[in-house]
């Protein structure tokens, strides 16, 4: 399993533990190259996860469609595939972790916005703005002031 951090293919695992419903197993793994420590999660093959879409219906959650979107809205800044797939990657296995079998697409862009945000903030509005879908003007400046005011203090 690849180290989130350096990408080294080699880790020890040092815990494991399966979740309450038996059908996930976490396992908590050390990076032999950087020393860094991550969770991974094991799932039963057919264990599907269901994403609520707006209107009611159900799909199979696609991580691919995932990385599609994020592509878009990263058009033309400085971020890698890699970095979009780490992004991915952390949000899966927050929705493991949640132990969910099924979350609203609504739940998934949020998990996604909080980590975009952290990374570009450019990417972050475009993302936003398709996922929020932004009722009126007002609301997308007031997301936009709430970046620019989070800037400020990290400045
Ligand atoms: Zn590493």
């Amino acid at each position: 399993m690849k180290c989130l951090y350096c990408g080294c293919l080699e880790s020890k695992v040092i815990d494991s533990r399966t979740s309450e419903d038996g059908e996930t197993i976490r396992r908590r793994r050390e990076c032999l190259e950087c020393g860094k420590r991550f969770s991974t999660y094991e799932k039963v093959e057919g264990v599907s996860l269901a994403v609520i879409k707006k209107d009611g219906s159900r799909q199979p959650f696609d991580r691919n469609k995932l990385i599609m979107g994020l592509m878009r809205a990263c058009e033309k800044r400085p971020i890698g595939i890699k970095q979009l797939e780490k992004v991915v990657d952390s949000v899966e296995n927050k929705i493991y972790e949640m132990q969910r079998r099924e979350i609203t697409s609504e739940e998934i862009g949020d998990l996604i916005l909080t980590r975009l945000r952290d990374i570009d903030a450019v990417a972050y509005v475009r993302f936003a703005s398709v996922y929020r879908e932004f009722k009126d003007i007002q609301s997308f400046f007031d997301e936009l002031q709430s970046i620019i005011n989070d800037n400020t203090v990290i400045d």
